[in-house]
């Protein structure tokens, strides 16, 4: 079964906060680097990304937007837990070099709490009527709160 990138990113998020690190990628933020990829792996760009992949290991540096890239099995695979220079060992210099300036250019895009607004929304239509006399009247003899106009 295919797992939704929300499902994805809210294990990484809580491997990172168990691990005390920040843990702050937004799904608006992780859709954008999968588009920035074409979605694609972001070590060899030739094949379809499988997984997130921490640049940094997750215990390490946390799940955030710096952080995190699309990868393949078989670019992850091979990366294990390297990091620095131990990367460029198995990836070359370019491949590296340019993967640390995409995240360095991104910045924090958080997810607009559009459920808790549209809550908040609907409470206020149902707490005001304003109205006229004859509304208010109704209104009061139906058992509901309305303000008079
Ligand atoms: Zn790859």
């Amino acid at each position: 079964m295919r797992i939704s990138e929300l499902e994805r990113i809210k294990t990484h998020l809580r491997i990172a906060r168990r691990a005390g690190k920040p843990a702050t990628l937004s799904l608006a933020e992780w859709k954008q680097t999968l588009a920035d990829f074409n979605g694609m792996c972001a070590y060899c760009l030739l094949r379809p990304y499988d997984l997130l992949e921490h640049f940094i290991p997750a215990d390490e540096a946390g799940t955030h937007v710096n952080n995190c890239i699309p990868a393949c099995y078989g670019c992850n695979k091979k990366k294990r837990d390297r990091t620095g220079d131990k990367l460029i060992e198995v990836f070359d210099h370019a491949t590296i070099e340019r993967i640390k300036t995409y995240l360095t250019s991104r910045s924090q895009q958080p997810d607009e709490p559009k459920t808790e607004r549209a809550k908040q929304k609907i409470q206020v239509k149902r707490v005001y009527y304003v109205c006229t006399k004859a509304e208010y009247e109704r209104m009061k003899s139906m058992g509901r709160t309305a303000v008079l106009w």
